[in-house]
């Protein structure tokens, strides 16, 4: 049995369980934030301090609690073409539209 959930198998069982319980905005928004999950992943590297790692992706990750009711920091809506802020700024996980982040 695999003792770690890398990136693709934790974007698999999340995209596996939104198929069956989610409407088409959820799932679409869910899409984005696995993607942005694989890239927090990759900018969280700290090999010699794995804790730390753990401890900043968790941080990251529970800003999404707020995923449809925080306004993106940039354009200031809630939606952009139907879709909540998807983006945390990994830093100050503050919220924006994937295409409000550059
Ligand atoms: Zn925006």
């Amino acid at each position: 049995m695999q003792d770690y959930l890398d990136g693709a198998t934790l974007h698999s069982h999340i995209l596996g369980l939104c198929i069956i319980i989610c409407d088409d905005v959820t799932k679409q928004s869910l899409f984005q934030v696995t993607d942005h999950a694989t890239t927090a992943l990759l900018h969280y590297q700290l090999p010699q301090m794995p804790d730390v790692v753990v401890r900043s992706f968790m941080t990251w990750l529970r800003s999404y609690i707020k995923l449809f009711q925080a306004p993106c920091q940039r354009c200031g809506k809630f939606l952009q073409d139907g879709l909540p802020p998807t983006w945390r700024d990994f830093r100050t996980l503050e919220a924006f539209h994937d295409t409000c982040r550059q």
